[in-house]
């Protein structure tokens, strides 16, 4: 199987072969700027000493500072953190934000660490790369299994080493910390003004029948969001097991079940079943809301979807891609439908940096009017170009790059 930078390295060539770019800037958008691989030291609960290895991609800063998410999982490394920020860089230039792109990263599994050691280890990060980053150079975020609180003790420890107090150099914090309201919900909320301004055009019926992978925070908040507005959560799964109920799935029960026992497994109101077999269900919406590589060329043919909305990064290859495009069946992709997340962590960003706190109301609407203007913008764009949603959006994302590298 690709790493995903191979995934996304082919993303490029695919997208590139529609229209044609200058050759060097398309040699330099195709590697990162910097690469920074740091030991982490922690002092563990019984005495011993753990070193982490710890990553910070820096892609591109043409359109702004870098900016993207810390990973903490025993199976990230710097070739999977280079692939999110290279996606992060086309992110940022699909909304049309004034930002670059970036990642960062630990190896490891938090689950097994006690709290004192995962601020310890928080801290070390930032400690580490406290010279890197920065409000003007590179702002970091959460990603998966790290937290609002993670981003306040970064936070605390940036300030503690350089006297900027702001909180401008990370987003994703927590309200009382200089958090933007929405943060929460954004990635979710924003792939929902997404799929309400494509609903139409995709043929996607009134009520729709919606399918999640991953019921952590993107995919927990989007089965909210979606039933909310009189969708049915038809299955969702998590790293353990899936769960599926046809009537439809009782969100709040079924997240009050997950907080009490770990997994969406054994819940009362489904049916329990493998969690691997929860992408071939059938149903209008996909949401992929885990990790990548899930959509590949070997199961590719056993879904039933009408449309897949990538909210997390990276989900489906590209040869998969070509299989659902070849099906009609459409794939919104994660540049488009989770870049909600990162465009709320800008108005984070800037509200720290100028001292303000928008309103919970401003902070939808502006992320509403961003969605819907760039998800048609794309749908055009596909069909001018007679290809699928994930090669246009990378088409104007280039566009806007090669523009500002040029300048
Ligand atoms: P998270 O850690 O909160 O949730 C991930 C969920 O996926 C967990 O419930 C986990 O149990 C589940 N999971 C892991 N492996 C699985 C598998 N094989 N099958 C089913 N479920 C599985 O992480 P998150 O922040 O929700 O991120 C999820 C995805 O969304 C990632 O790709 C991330 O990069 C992307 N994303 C997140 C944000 C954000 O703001 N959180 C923004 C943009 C993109």
């Amino acid at each position: 199987m690709n790493t995903p930078f191979q995934n996304a390295l082919s993303q490029l060539e695919r997208a590139t072969k529609l229209v044609s770019f200058p050759a060097d800037f398309l040699k330099r958008i195709a590697q990162p700027n910097r690469q920074i691989r740091v030991s982490l030291p922690v002092n563990m609960d019984n005495g011993t000493l753990n070193i982490y290895e710890g990553y910070r991609v820096q892609f591109n800063n043409a359109r702004g500072p870098y900016k993207g998410g810390i990973r903490f999982h025993q199976d990230t490394d710097m070739e999977e953190v280079k692939a999110l920020a290279f996606w992060m860089t086309l992110k940022c230039a699909v909304a049309n934000i004034p930002m670059g792109g970036g990642k960062g990263g630990v190896t490891v599994n938090p689950k097994e660490l006690s709290e004192t050691e995962l601020e310890a280890l928080s801290r070390a990060w930032m400690r580490s790369l406290v010279d890197v980053v920065g409000p003007q150079k590179d702002v970091p975020a959460p990603d998966v299994n790290t937290t609002p609180e993670i981003m306040a003790w970064m936070a605390d420890e940036y300030a503690k080493r350089t006297g900027d107090t702001t909180g401008a150099v990370i987003t994703g914090k927590p309200l009382e910390a200089g958090g933007s309201q929405g943060r929460a919900t954004a990635t979710a909320q924003g792939g929902f003004y997404v799929f309400e301004a494509l609903k139409e055009k995709l043929g996607l019926p009134e009520v729709c029948k919606v399918v999640i992978q991953g019921f952590g925070n993107a995919g927990e908040h989007a089965a909210d969001i979606w039933t909310k507005a009189g969708h049915k959560l038809v299955a969702t799964s998590d790293s353990k097991a899936a769960i599926r109920n046809p009537e439809g799935l009782d969100v709040l029960a079924l997240y009050e079940h997950k907080k009490a026992t770990g997994s969406v497994a054994g819940f009362a109101g489904g049916e329990t079943f493998e969690r691997d077999e929860l992408l071939y269900q059938e149903c209008d919406v996909l949401i992929p809301a885990a990790l990548e590589n899930q959509i590949r060329e070997d199961n590719v043919d056993r879904l039933r979807a009408h449309i897949v909305l990538e909210l997390a990064n990276g989900p489906t290859t590209p040869e998969a891609d070509d299989r659902l495009f070849a099906r009609g069946i459409a794939v919104i992709p994660d540049i488009l439908a989770n870049a909600g997340g990162v465009t709320v962590s800008t108005f984070e960003w800037e509200q720290n940096v100028k001292h303000e706190h928008w309103s919970e109301e401003d902070v939808f609407a502006k992320l509403k009017s961003i969605m819907h203007q760039e998800a048609q913008l794309i749908f055009h764009r596909s069909q001018d170009l007679h290809t699928d949603l994930r090669r246009a959006a990378f088409v104007i994302a280039l566009e806007r790059l090669e523009q500002a590298m040029k300048i």
